[in-house]
């Protein structure tokens, strides 16, 4: 699907640029964005991505038994009611070769791949304030002008490559699932996994079946729930179909816009056995958020509340879990309050003969040798093939490894050294016309509606910048004042109390710090209204020092 690069000049700016705009990524932001500004405001947009094909997360993430799990029907775009009502749903959730269909066949329908260069990675981008004008550079070593760049680079997209000593002396297959092969066969085959996170969990489930032998390391155990999928019956889709409408609705007005009402019910409201009949009809039904903010109101915020989930989730364990000794090292101990998860049959998989699990918090992960890994009780796992679920360099990472530099020539690295900043999630203080989907500080919800949320309003800005003549750029002081917000929201949370990459704390000798806007796309949403509405406030418009030729 690569496409020439054939420069087209842009409508505005001091010289003639290439492009009005530059949008990096194709995945569910990058999409969009191409298509909002291109076919709504008319303006000349390349799109880069260096994969090769469309789709992001689910163009790389191609490992066994990667599904989403925010339900299928509210994982999707909501901005073409046509495109809401053609389109199939067969599963509660969608497999990742359904989420790349899908989004290939948005490609098609919108015509957007001749606006795409794929395989083509942007290794920087400069931003001149004489012109306000981007340089963006390609690793094809193109370059190309553009008077707005948007980044929709990915928030879980630059994968985690463990530094494990000896890892490249491994004489196996290492496979990172964040960056899966086409082709592989694990049948038969003595299979590592380290990491059990969403993607661990996952991988593990799909692939115990059939792999010969299975040795799973880890090194903090987590708390999950069963995802319940299942097929969808003709009338449920019917209904839902019939009902987008107000669907969507519900789901911009709520908090983690899942598509289920959030309870309003404090846990310890209600009597002990009202509480484990309200766990247990929604462990039945199955969805990690659906169990942490579907079942009382109170889980992510008061401690006695979480404790009452997660011994809920402990005694589970130890209920499926036949060998005590796996079940023992399976349960967590700390808060409930990682990004909830939720998997197929996981907790089962450790009661199949060819599945063992080694504790890698009390028995350390020594070195990787050329026949598998060595642990601190002095055994080695045979393997051959060793899988990373070692998930991802979260929300800054992909900036942080490209040369984008804004005014004054300062890096991101540096505007970025003490904490990834942001105003509102989308722009940052000293990168004018750069506009982030999914920056630091942007909502923590099921994506897909925020994502539209956020182009739909950037589109917003973009017009209100060309009307003024001027590059538009957010203060310093909206700026800080929206991390004040972020980090106020986040610490009346118990997210903070626990090590995860929500908070950048997965990765050794990153800064941990608060990444996310924990208000609720409802909030969120009214804030960036309340901005509009005020004229923009919090941003500067800058006119070109060299006027614009026509
Ligand atoms: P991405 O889909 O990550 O796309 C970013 C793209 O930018 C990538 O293709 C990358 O190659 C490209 N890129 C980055 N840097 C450069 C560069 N310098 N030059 C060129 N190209 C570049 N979210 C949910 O809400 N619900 C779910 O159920 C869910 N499931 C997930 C499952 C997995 C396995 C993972 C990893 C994530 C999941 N997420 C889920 C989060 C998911 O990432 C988002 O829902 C969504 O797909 C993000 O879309 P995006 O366009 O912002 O970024
Ligand atoms: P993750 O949640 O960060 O989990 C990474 C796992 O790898 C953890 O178990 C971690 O252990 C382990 N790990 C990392 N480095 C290690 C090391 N050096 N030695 C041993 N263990 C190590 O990553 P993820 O599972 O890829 O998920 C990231 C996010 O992607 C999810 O939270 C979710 O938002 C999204 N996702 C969603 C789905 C879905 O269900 N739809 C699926 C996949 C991903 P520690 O905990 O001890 O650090």
């Amino acid at each position: 699907m690569t496409t020439l690069n054939t420069a087209r000049p842009g409508t505005k700016g001091a010289r003639p640029v290439d492009y009005d705009a530059v949008v990096i990524g194709a995945g569910f932001g990058g999409l969009y964005m191409l298509h909002k500004l291109r076919d709504e405001l008319g303006l000349s947009v390349r799109a880069y991505d260096r994969a090769g094909g469309v789709g992001g997360t689910w163009y790389w993430n191609r490992y066994p038994g990667a599904l989403s799990d925010t339900e299928g029907f509210v994982y999707r775009y909501s901005f073409d009611k046509d495109l809401l009502q053609d389109y199939e749903l067969a599963t509660r959730y969608l497999k990742q070769p359904d989420i790349l269909a899908y989004l290939e066949h948005v490609v098609e329908r919108f015509d957007l791949a001749k606006d795409i260069q794929l395989d083509t990675g942007i290794t920087a981008a400069a931003f001149d304030e004489t012109t306000n004008t981007w340089t963006v550079t390609t690793d094809r070593g193109e370059t190309v002008t553009a008077t707005y760049v948007v980044t929709a680079l990915g928030l879980l997209s630059k994968i985690n490559m463990p530094a494990i000593p000896g890892i490249e002396s491994f004489a196996g297959e290492l496979l990172h699932t964040g960056a899966w092969p086409d082709e592989h066969d694990l049948r038969g085959k003595k299979v590592g996994v380290i990491g059990n996170g969403s993607t661990g969990q996952q991988v593990i489930s799909a692939i115990a079946p059939e792999v010969g032998h299975l040795t799973v390391f880890m090194r903090t155990p987590q708390y999950s729930v069963p995802a319940g999928d299942r097929p969808m019956s003709p009338e449920e889709v019917a209904a839902i179909k019939g009902d987008y409408d107000s669907i969507w609705e519900q789901v911009r007005n709520s908090v983690v816009a899942f598509g289920f009402e959030e309870s309003t019910v404090p846990a310890m409201s209600v009597s002990e056995e009202e509480r484990q009949r309200v766990f247990q009809e929604n462990w039945d039904i199955g969805g990690g958020f659906r169990f942490m903010f579907g079942t009382f109101c109170d889980i992510a915020t008061d401690p006695e509340a979480n404790e009452a989930a997660a011994s809920f989730i402990r005694a589970k364990i130890k209920e499926i879990v036949k060998d005590p000794e796996k079940a023992r090292i399976l349960t967590p101990t700390d808060l409930y309050a990682r990004r909830p998860l939720c998997a197929n049959h996981y907790y089962e998989t450790y009661n199949r003969d060819n599945v063992s699990l080694a504790d890698i918090k009390e028995h350390p992960i020594v070195e990787i040798v050329p026949e598998g890994v060595r642990t601190a009780d002095g055994k080695t796992h045979e393997l051959d093939v060793l899988i990373l679920a070692t998930g991802f360099d979260a929300v800054d990472g992909n900036y942080m490894a490209m040369d984008l530099r804004g005014r004054g020539g300062v890096s991101i690295n540096e505007a970025w050294a003490e904490a990834p900043q942001s105003y509102l999630g989308i722009t940052t203080t000293g990168f004018p016309n750069m506009f982030m989907i999914l920056g630091p500080n942007g909502p923590f919800t099921n994506l897909p509606p925020s994502i539209e949320t956020q182009v739909e309003w950037i589109a917003k800005l973009v017009a209100a910048a060309r009307e003024r003549g001027a590059a538009v750029e957010a203060s310093a002081e909206a700026q800080q004042g929206w991390t004040e917000t972020c980090r106020t929201i986040a610490d009346m949370t118990l997210f903070p109390q626990v090590d995860s990459w929500i908070f950048g704390a997965n990765i050794p000798g990153k800064t941990r710090t608060v990444m996310f806007y924990i208000g609720g796309l409802a909030n969120y949403r009214a804030q960036l209204a309340e901005v509009e509405n005020d004229g923009f406030r919090g941003f500067e418009f800058t006119p070109a020092a060299q006027p614009a030729l026509a």
